[in-house]
């Protein structure tokens, strides 16, 4: 938590990404006004997903309180432009993993960049319960099985997020210190 005097300003690696995402707008016939860039640059800069809530706590200043609608309006454009997702299960905000990558090259296997309208609202993430931190993985079979299960019911599928719950590697190491010692030493089959 820091204290923001300044609303927009961002972390160096932030402000990359942010202009990343100013062309990606453009790219897809989106204008990335100040709001949506802000509220963007904040989930960006956060270390765990944010609720709208505290998106709309952190952008108040002494004399600007924007009102919900306008934090609401600005990550419906965000979610619909593929630059962030929503974790349902925690009610939160996490950007979208292409954002993060630091290496400008295309990742022809993230959903986004080839596949727009289908892919848009399919996305993996593995959750850790105790540090909250959120790993978006792009597993393309994940995401054919379900549409083979769809196809057997008939069912028309229109988003797949899949949330995997459970701790993350450093987090399980910590919780687990003794067993994890007992581990090294006992045959990984016999666990
Ligand atoms: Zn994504
Ligand atoms: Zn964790």
């Amino acid at each position: 938590m820091t204290d923001r005097t300044n609303p927009t300003e961002f972390s160096p690696s932030t402000l990359i990404r942010l202009e990343r995402a100013e062309a990606l707008c453009a790219r897809l016939g989106g204008r990335m006004t100040q709001q949506r860039r802000e509220i963007l640059g904040l989930i960006l800069d956060a270390e765990t997903p944010v609720g709208a809530y505290d998106l709309l706590e952190k952008i108040k200043t002494p004399d600007r309180r924007p009102a919900p609608p306008t934090v609401y309006r600005a990550l419906d454009f965000l979610l619909e432009h593929g630059l962030i997702h929503r974790i349902e299960r925690l009610s939160a905000f996490v950007p979208c993993t292409h954002l993060m990558q630091d290496a400008p090259a295309h990742d022809p296997d993230h959903c986004h960049e080839h596949d727009h309208d289908t892919c848009l609202h399919t996305a993996q993430f593995l959750i850790c319960r105790t540090c909250k931190a959120v790993t978006e993985i792009a597993e393309s079979s994940v995401l054919s099985t379900l549409r083979d299960i769809c196809r057997d019911q008939n069912f028309v599928m229109q988003g797949a997020s899949v949330e995997v719950i459970g701790l993350c590697a450093d987090c399980a190491a910590k919780a687990r210190p003794a067993r994890k010692a007992a581990h090294k030493q006992a045959d990984p089959a016999s666990s």
